[in-house]
């Protein structure tokens, strides 16, 4: 891949990279880009009113410094975002990239993964659905500080490529969302391959590959509890 800046210019100051910690590890995964895939389970595709069996999938970004950080073993604090009166979550299991290209074949599209991890595709649902109404983009709904909270990276080398598996989100306790990854419309192999037909991807490429239904808000003092078989559980509170 070739850059247009000058790769030997020396910043004038630092500005901090995403890097997530990786089990097994002392090194750090550093997160280049952060796409995510809409409406890659039929159910919910259904609550967000859209048909799960005409659309193709669709793709948008968050900044990579939207990551949060969520450690195993610790409940972290997650703020409540500005403008929002609509706050909510989406579990996703998330792919990390260690290798990259363009129009990767499904057959090959897992060579490039390096392994996964649990993370919320967090949403303020009302100016998403605000734009979209508006035909505006929803980059305000998707986009903005700590809106993608995750956990540490696990090696496939370790732990496999996850294609099933419960995935469930309890908030205060209560079960929101279950389902399986089995039901995704797209899998990771198709989501890596049709990414890669618009964009070239690269190491350090990270995909939220879709929540199940039962998405929904929370307000401040909501405990949010992640849960995807085959990862350590992940907590956060909405403060
Ligand atoms: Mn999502």
């Amino acid at each position: 891949m070739k850059f247009a800046w000058p790769e030997d210019l020396v910043p004038e100051f630092a500005v901090p990279h995403a890097t997530v910690p990786i089990i097994g590890r002392d090194k750090g995964f550093p997160v280049r880009r952060i796409y995510c895939i809409g409406r890659n389970y039929a159910a919910h595709a259904r609550e967000m009113g859209a048909d799960p069996t005409r659309e193709p999938p669709f793709f948008f970004q968050k900044p990579t410094d939207a990551i949060q950080y969520v450690p195993v073993d610790a409940v972290a604090e997650h703020p409540y975002p500005t403008l929002t009166k609509n706050y909510h979550y989406e579990l996703e299991l998330v792919v990390a990239l260690s290798k990259g290209g363009t129009n990767i074949d499904p057959a090959s599209a897992l060579d490039l993964v390096y392994g996964y991890a649990v993370g919320l595709d967090m949403t303020r649902r009302d100016l998403q659905r605000g734009m979209g109404d508006q035909k505006k983009p929803w980059e305000i709904g998707k986009s903005f500080d700590h809106a993608a909270p995750i956990g540490p990276i696990h090696p496939a080398a370790a732990m496999g490529h996850p294609a099933r598996g419960s995935i469930v989100l309890k908030v205060n306790g209560e079960a929101k969302q279950s389902s399986d990854l089995s039901q995704m419309i797209w899998s990771v192999p198709e989501q890596i391959s049709r990414l890669s037909e618009a964009f070239e991807l690269a190491p350090g490429d990270i995909i939220y590959s879709g929540t199940p239904e039962g998405v929904g808000p929370v307000v401040k003092g909501d405990l949010i509890e992640c849960h995807i078989d085959g990862f350590p559980g992940l907590a956060l509170r909405i403060v």
